[in-house]
């Protein structure tokens, strides 16, 4: 596995493959690597014949009061499990200035649809806005024919595929299954958050979303009516809910009373002490 910090060295590398017809996929994380992430790389492999794998903490994805100073950093041992893998042929680690040469309030953002200030969006304000600025550069850094994200993150996963279409990429995204811990909890580098008796209850937000999805797809109920009962549930095990919403898997569209016949998805965010959590489940 190579290594490169700066933009210059990533493309020197990536060229080199490009012109002997190989694909390439990227992994973009933010580090502090679990299985999660690991599903991502292997997925990458199945679709390129080289994998660059980004870390990189971003700073612009963060609001004012989000915990970017704590967040769990641990290059060394990303980079041995990396290493160890075998998968990556490329580890992409760049500093601020790599990134934003201008600065982080000098630098050019994204603008994107009104999707980006619903469901998460309307909890953490320009957190998406953060997340477009930082893939588009990487994007143009590496040039790559395949993006790989996790489903963990859909409502990411949804705005970064309208950016690649509205931007006219020639990139190809892959969206990867959620790896979830024994019950159910969706791994996170932010469950490190979870003290011990938080953890305990931590799965309940999938076990909610689970039940709630098989009782939809029974016919079993009002939305309106399930998704109280849910959030309730929530509260008993002492989470906070931020949203539990149905939406059009597709786009993330609204949903009415009345059930269309096409894909759906049920998505939902609820904090647990310092931690938010968030998941999602097809219906
Ligand atoms: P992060 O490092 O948290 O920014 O995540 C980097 C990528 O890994 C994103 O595309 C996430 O959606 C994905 N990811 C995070 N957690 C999981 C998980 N439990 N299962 C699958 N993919 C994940």
């Amino acid at each position: 596995m190579q290594r490169a910090q700066t933009p210059a060295s990533v493309r020197e590398q990536v060229s080199t493959w490009r012109s002997a017809g190989q694909r390439i996929a990227v992994v973009p994380t933010m580090g502090n690597l679990h299985d999660g992430h690991l599903s991502l790389i292997r997925l990458a492999a199945q679709h390129a014949a080289r994998v660059v794998c980004s870390i990189f903490v971003n700073p612009t994805q963060f609001g004012p009061s989000e915990d970017i100073a704590s967040y769990p950093r641990t290059p060394e041992a990303d980079e041995a499990l990396l290493a160890d893998q075998g998968i990556v042929d490329l580890l992409f680690v760049p500093t601020e200035d790599d990134i934003y040469p201008h600065g982080i309030t000098g630098s050019v953002a994204i603008n994107l649809p009104a999707l980006a200030g619903e469901l998460c969006g309307r909890s953490r304000p320009g957190h998406f806005h953060g997340v477009a600025s930082v893939v588009l550069r990487l994007l143009n850094i590496v040039a790559p024919d395949v993006l790989v994200v996790g489903r963990k993150d859909y409502q990411q996963a949804v705005l970064l595929a309208r950016m690649i279409r509205d931007l006219h990429l020639p990139t190809e995204i892959v969206v990867g299954d959620i790896v979830r811990e024994a019950d159910g909890l969706a791994m996170s580098s932010r469950n490190q958050y979870l003290t011990s008796a938080e953890r305990e209850v931590a799965g309940t937000l999938h076990a909610v979303l689970d039940e709630l999805a098989g009782q939809l797809r029974n016919g079993g109920g009002s939305i309106d009516k399930l998704a109280a009962r849910a959030r309730e549930r929530l509260v008993g095990s002492g989470l906070k809910t931020d949203y539990i919403e149905l939406r059009r898997a597709q786009e993330l569209g609204a949903v009415t009373s009345k059930l269309p016949d096409e894909p759906l998805i049920l998505l939902g965010a609820a904090w647990l002490g310092r931690a938010r959590l968030i998941d999602n489940v097809p219906v």
